[in-house]
């Protein structure tokens, strides 16, 4: 499995001030595209997503990844079943399916991502499947980092880090209250 120690080698793992993609503040960053820039290691995640997926039941015909994050690693696990991948987007703040993909009455779905904060924008994704038609047989992520083992139940949820880094509101964030500047996640090269 892979561990928080690889993610903190290769720069997935930062530790600072910054801004959640949720909107809340943390210590903590998981940028997993800086894991999966190495392709071998997209794959061995996306190979063992699929096996956990397996293991908890979740039968899929389809595998959606939510766009930016679900992307990359969605694709690894929907090759890594033999199955199709469609993706989602935010388009003017609304969640949609990529112009062009359509779901089939009934068509079982697993829906892939990189990182879990509060879940929030997946159960969105979640909705937005089954009022097309889909039903959504499961969840998994690379990163749970919700603070609950599963937080979409009662779907089945797995993932392969499971960590418990501080999250808070902007107006009870402490790093705020002392003025530590909010970062952005550095960048690094990928050799
Ligand atoms: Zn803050």
């Amino acid at each position: 499995m892979i561990t928080l120690e690889e993610f903190t080698a290769c720069g997935a793992h930062q530790e600072g001030h910054f801004l959640l993609s949720s909107g809340l503040h943390s210590s903590d960053y998981m940028q997993c595209a800086l894991y999966l820039a190495k392709t071998a290691r997209a794959e061995r995640a996306g190979l063992q997503l699929a096996v956990a997926s397996a293991c908890e039941g979740m039968v899929a015909d389809l595998v959606v990844g939510p766009a930016m994050g679900g992307l990359l690693i969605g694709h690894e696990v929907a090759r890594a079943l033999d199955l199709p991948f469609m993706f989602t987007e935010r388009v003017d703040g609304e969640m949609k399916l990529r112009r062009g993909f359509g779901l089939l009455p009934g068509q079982k779905i697993l829906i892939v991502e990189d990182v879990v904060t509060t879940g929030k924008s997946t159960r969105e994704v979640a909705r937005l499947l089954e009022a097309r038609g889909g039903q959504v047989v499961g969840v998994v992520s690379i990163v749970n980092r919700s603070g609950r083992d599963n937080p979409f139940e009662p779907l089945p949820y797995a993932s392969l880090i499971q960590v418990d880094f501080p999250t808070w509101k902007p107006e009870e964030c402490p790093l705020c209250a002392t003025g530590v500047e909010i970062a952005k996640p550095g960048s690094r090269p990928i050799s």
